[in-house]
């Protein structure tokens, strides 16, 4: 059956419900919860009309999903915004594995950034470049023009007096041998053009008559390494177009084509609830995908990967046509540059940055999307105050030395990690496991107190405090590297700083903005055979058809403009009438 009617429904129910506010509303368009609670009040009209000469200079670096998110709500009255990404338009990535067989057309999922720059033509500037590094002290970011069209003087840099890093994060190889050569990421347009294009190749020429059976199976043989969303939606998209339509077009292959997808977890989807992952699994069974879990691949050849076990140790060679590399995410060598200068750990492959969204160390930088690490607490608990208290230390240490000694005692100590652990999670962490009550004063406090008293003086010094917090904030997880949190963080950002130069404005002083807070609105897998997997926060999942149907609907109210949403409404109805696309142009 056809989904059309009643995903049409759903992504209009979705599409009014969700559509000002742009968030993956999977929980919104469910069960009508607002995506994100309205961070400042409107202000006066007359304030925000101030000539553009006392705007300050707003720098955004990227045109991804946290760029955009910014730029659709930041005030053109309020900033002089430029934008510099090498890529002069936005991609809708869910749908990219869609492209890979021609379920969606790429030109439907992008969305020129200059449309989408804030305020009358000439408010806001785009300069297609990549920024290459940051100078703090004189505020200016240097940019290189990257593409093959380019001047004298390809490198110009651009000052601001607010910078916004929403670079994205490459694809990580963890230094396997081959991959960049041989196998094909999913992460840009031109990713996906290039599968497509591949394999419409591989079929016709596996389709050619004096080719063996052999060379057919191992020329249609789709090895797809990782099992996360992006690995599965595409290992899905595969199998839709290898049971639609290579059956017509191609029925003398048609049973030659395998797909093969490696997992180095135990499952796939290893980050969703357990039932959806066993959903994935199982349906991907019955689909005919040779699923390979607890396996690495050690090295890509120009048609081969080889796999390890990793609990026997056995190695074997999988050929394939096409391999399809998508095992997360690596460190942009833009975010290594900026961790140098505000004296950040190298190792970590984010920006490290507060509560509210800004660079650890870099004054007047903030960092969103996948470049960004912005810790958060558990998040199926909307209670609890997802805060960094090393951002608020020197407060802490001056509310917990109740006598003004200068220090803290244990006393002083217990109490404070008591009150605290009330709002902020992470301070349970520090406390002892069995939760004995701190007042009693055991010797599990006195083992908390040694951590962290380095000059052994039997209190806490500010600096020794501060280390608790700090240890503390570690035990607050990362948001997920997703288009959702993405999305948030930009708006987030937009909007504290509207507000940041409304109140200089008012000469209201620097008082801050409340800090960001994540509102997880659920995830989905599409798994092919128009089936899909959800999950909602509070322990709520469905699968199968009517899911897929919600997808529809989300997913088309989270185009970027009502173009694309014209665009992919128009791909998806061509797919079902007439097939896809197998032309290889
Ligand atoms: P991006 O969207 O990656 O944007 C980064 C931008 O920075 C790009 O415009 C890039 O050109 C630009 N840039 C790069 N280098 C420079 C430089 N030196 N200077 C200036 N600009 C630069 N998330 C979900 O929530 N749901 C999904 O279903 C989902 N599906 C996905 C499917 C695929 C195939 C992929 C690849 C990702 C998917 N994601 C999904 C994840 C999501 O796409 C990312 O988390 C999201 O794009 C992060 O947004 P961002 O703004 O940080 O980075
Ligand atoms: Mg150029």
């Amino acid at each position: 059956g056809t989904p059309l009617g009643t995903a049409t429904m759903a992504s209009s129910r979705a599409f009014f419900s969700s559509h000002s506010r742009r968030a993956f509303g999977v929980a919104a368009a469910a069960i009508g919860v607002p995506a994100a609670l309205p961070l400042v009040a409107p202000s006066s009209w007359a304030l925000s009309d101030a000539p553009p000469a006392e705007r300050e200079k707003l720098l955004i670096l990227g045109s991804g999903w946290g760029a955009v998110a910014c730029l659709k709500n930041i005030d053109a009255k309020l900033y002089d915004v430029s934008v510099v990404s090498p890529r002069n338009y936005f991609l809708n990535t869910p749908l990219l594995p869609g492209v890979t067989v021609g379920t969606v057309e790429a030109r439907s999922l992008i969305e020129p950034t200059r449309r989408l720059l804030p305020g009358a033509p000439g408010d806001a500037r785009f300069f297609e470049a990549a920024a290459t590094s940051v100078d703090a002290k004189n505020k200016t970011v240097v940019c290189r023009d990257e593409s093959d069209v380019q001047s004298v003087n390809p490198e110009f840099s651009l000052r601001y007096d607010k910078l916004v890093i929403a670079v994205g994060s490459p694809c990580n190889t963890f230094g396997t041998p081959g991959v960049r050569e041989h196998a094909v990421f999913l992460k840009e347009v031109d990713d996906a053009l290039r599968i497509r294009t591949k394999l419409a190749d591989l079929l016709e020429t596996a389709s050619l008559p004096g080719v063996s059976d052999t060379e057919q199976k191992d020329m249609l043989s789709v090895v797809v390494v990782g099992g996360g969303p992006t690995g599965v939606e595409f290992a899905a998209e595969m199998h839709d177009f290898l049971t639609e339509d290579v059956p017509k077009l191609y029925p003398s292959v048609k049973d030659k084509v395998s797909i093969t997808l490696v997992q180095s977890a135990d499952h796939i989807l290893n980050t969703y609830d357990k039932r959806i992952s066993q959903y994935a699994a199982e349906k991907f069974k019955r689909d005919g995908i040779d699923v390979i879990t607890g396996a690495r691949v050690l090295s890509v050849s120009k048609d081969a990967v080889c796999v390890m076990d990793k609990r026997t140790k056995q190695k074997r060679t999988k050929k394939f046509g096409v391999c399809v590399w998508s095992t997360g995410l690596g460190k942009h060598a833009f975010v290594d540059s900026v961790q140098k200068l505000s004296n950040q750990n190298r190792k970590r492959r984010a920006l490290a940055t507060d509560a509210r969204l800004r660079v650890r160390g870099a004054e007047g930088v903030y960092a969103i999307g996948d470049c960004a690490d912005v810790k958060s607490a558990d998040s199926s608990n909307p209670k609890t105050k997802v805060v960094e208290l090393v951002d608020m230390a020197s407060d802490l240490f001056k509310q917990a030395d109740t006598d003004k000694s200068g220090s803290v005692d244990k006393a002083e100590f217990a109490a404070i990690l008591e009150t605290l652990s009330r709002t902020y999670p992470q301070v349970r962490a520090l406390l002892p496991k069995d939760d004995a009550s701190l007042e009693k004063g055991d010797s599990h406090l006195q083992d908390i107190m040694d951590r962290f008293d380095d000059d052994k003086s039997g209190s806490l010094e500010l600096g020794e405090f501060t280390k608790a917090m700090a240890e503390a904030d570690a035990r607050l997880s990362s948001h997920p590297a997703t288009a959702q949190v993405a999305n948030q963080q930009g708006e987030y950002l937009a909007r504290a700083l509207n507000e940041a130069a409304r109140r200089k404005r008012r000469g209201d002083g620097d008082s801050d903005v409340a800090p960001f807070a994540y509102t997880h609105l659920g995830s989905f897998a599409t798994l092919g055979s128009e089936k899909a997997a959800m999950e909602l926060p509070g322990d709520f999942i469905s699968t199968g058809f009517g899911t897929m149907v919600l997808w529809y609907g989300v997913y088309m109210s989270n185009c970027v403009s009502w173009r694309n949403k014209f665009l992919v409404a128009g791909d998806w109805i061509k797919k079902v009438v007439w097939g896809r696309d197998s032309s290889r142009m």
